[in-house]
């Protein structure tokens, strides 16, 4: 892997504590290429006692970083974004040969990872104070905004780089100090941007790595640890909901980004052609294992034909291969059990009466490969309805009507991102108001920027991450009343 890089000093695989490459108490874990099987890096495996220690030194850290000006932080966070700008190639490179998606989206994942980092250094000069009225003559009220203190971060593999630029970047903007676990199976991404971060001059103990193959060990630590004062992670509901309890305790803050169950609706009146591209954009990248995409992709019964045919005819043009090879559009699921948890779904909607009308099952039994997939006759008693898929199959399910489709979209526990296309005006503005999604993309497949606040409702998640809003999240209201 050093061998593709311009820089191989990006290639880290010590954990990065307080400014220093750490090695492991409990050894080394392999990291594998999801698409060649072979591995890439061995990297430090912390015990549970090294994270606390990176905690304490982070805590200390914290009081420093948050008597920066907001414009200092800025400086060193732009400094940040400058560094992992000039080296998006390098960054790409390692992100798909670790996690497997296409070049060409790691870059993408890279921009818009960075674009979070440049984004919150803006914000950094933007934490504004209130004086409100009073409520006495000889009584003042004002509000201050500070940092929470040491924030935690526990990340999936499905984005190793963005969602963690997504976490650090507000909260070392905001003036706290980070910690992230990386996802076991994609460390050296993370690894990365702490070689960027210690170039860009952000302090010691401000951005920390902590690599371990113990997740649950690591979670208990920052739930249980009375120094983290924030824990905000993303991954599945079911993780989400063992943290949530294990935060309970403390009564730590917590921002959950957890998983989704996307309705993709094409009504009649759609661009077709259009409601198909976005179909794929949605559905297949990453290989379909993002928590925005498509999960089920519902069909008003006037196009349900000519939708199918031609979304078959495009996606039947998708290739698929090693993410590192020019011209591939898929690569390969993360891991066995993935491809494993698809063919259950195939399974299982085969036998209630599905039909699978392109892909199905991979030729090669052994990597962790899977063609995209499209199957109709999807209902509502099949799994996909409930659980996500996460991976690149495209359940097709007819409808009839405006009122029949949202009751369907909203039966659901999770409520993320949602997608329709149509051209009503009236439809469009009742569809979008009735939708029981945290993101509604409207004509469109793509909904993630740092421009805005990415995040779900219901048992997809609590507080938002990109926006003006985002920056929140990392930070405490403080009431001050003066009497005068
Ligand atoms: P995904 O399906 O995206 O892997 P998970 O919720 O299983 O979602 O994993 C998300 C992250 O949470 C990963 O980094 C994983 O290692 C970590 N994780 C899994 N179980 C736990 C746990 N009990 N406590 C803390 N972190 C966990």
């Amino acid at each position: 892997l050093a061998a593709l890089l311009a820089d191989p000093d990006l290639l880290a695989d010590c954990a990065y504590i307080d400014g220093q490459w750490v090695e492991g108490d409990d050894g080394r874990f392999d990291v594998q290429n999801p698409a060649r099987g072979d591995v890439i890096a061995r990297v430090a495996d912390l015990s549970r006692s090294q994270v606390a220690g990176a905690i304490a030194q982070a805590e200390a850290a914290q009081k420093e970083w948050a008597r920066w000006t907001g414009k200092e932080r800025a400086s060193a966070l732009r400094r940040w974004f400058d560094l992992m700008t000039r080296h998006q190639d390098d960054l790409a490179t390692i992100l798909t040969a670790e996690q497997g998606k296409p070049l060409a989206e790691a870059k993408g994942e890279i921009a818009y990872g960075a674009g979070f980092v440049e984004f919150f250094a803006e914000e950094a000069k933007r934490i504004r104070g209130e004086i409100l009225p009073a409520h006495a003559r000889d009584k003042r009220i004002s509000v201050i905004r500070q940092p929470i203190g040491v924030a935690a971060a526990i990340t999936p593999w499905n984005f190793p780089n963005a969602m963690i630029a997504r976490k650090a970047a507000p909260a070392l903007a905001a003036g706290c100090s980070f910690i992230a676990r990386p996802a076991g199976a994609t460390p050296l991404s993370a690894l990365a941007m702490a070689v960027l971060a210690d170039r860009a001059g952000i302090p010691a103990g401000i951005f920390n790595v902590v690599t371990s193959s113990a997740a649950g060990e690591i979670g208990k630590e920052f739930c249980r640890n009375p120094s983290v004062r924030k824990l905000s992670f993303t991954g599945s509901t079911e993780v989400g909901r063992i943290l949530l309890r294990q935060a309970a305790e403390q009564v730590k803050k917590c921002s959950m980004e957890l998983g989704g169950n996307a309705p993709f609706i094409v009504f009649d009146d759609a661009d077709v052609d259009a409601a198909v591209e976005g179909a794929i954009l949605c559905k297949f990248r990453a290989s379909g294992q993002t928590c925005v995409c498509a999960n089920r992709i519902y069909v008003q019964e006037g196009i349900h034909d000519s939708f199918v045919e031609r979304l078959t005819a495009r996606v039947a043009e998708l290739r698929i291969g090693d993410g590192l090879d020019p011209g591939v559009d898929l690569g390969p699921l993360i891991d066995r059990a993935a491809v494993e948890k698809l063919q259950g779904h195939i399974a299982d909607a085969r036998e209630k009466g599905g039909e699978v009308i392109l892909g199905g099952d991979t030729a090669d039994t052994s990597g962790s490969f899977f063609p995209p997939t499209i199957l109709t006759g999807a209902t509502s008693d099949m799994l996909f309805a409930q659980e996500e898929i996460f991976g690149p199959l495209a359940p097709i399910f007819r409808f009839r009507d405006e009122d029949e489709v949202i009751a369907l979209a909203n039966d659901t526990i999770f409520g993320l991102a949602s997608y329709f296309y149509a051209r009503d005006l009236g439809r469009v503005t009742r569809v979008a108001e009735a939708l029981e999604y945290g993101i509604v993309g409207i004509n469109t497949g793509l909904i993630s920027t740092e421009l805005a606040p990415f995040g779900g409702i219901k048992q997809s998640g609590l507080g938002r991450e990109g926006s003006h809003h985002g920056i929140d999240e990392y930070l405490e209201l403080k009431y001050i009343c003066t009497s005068v």
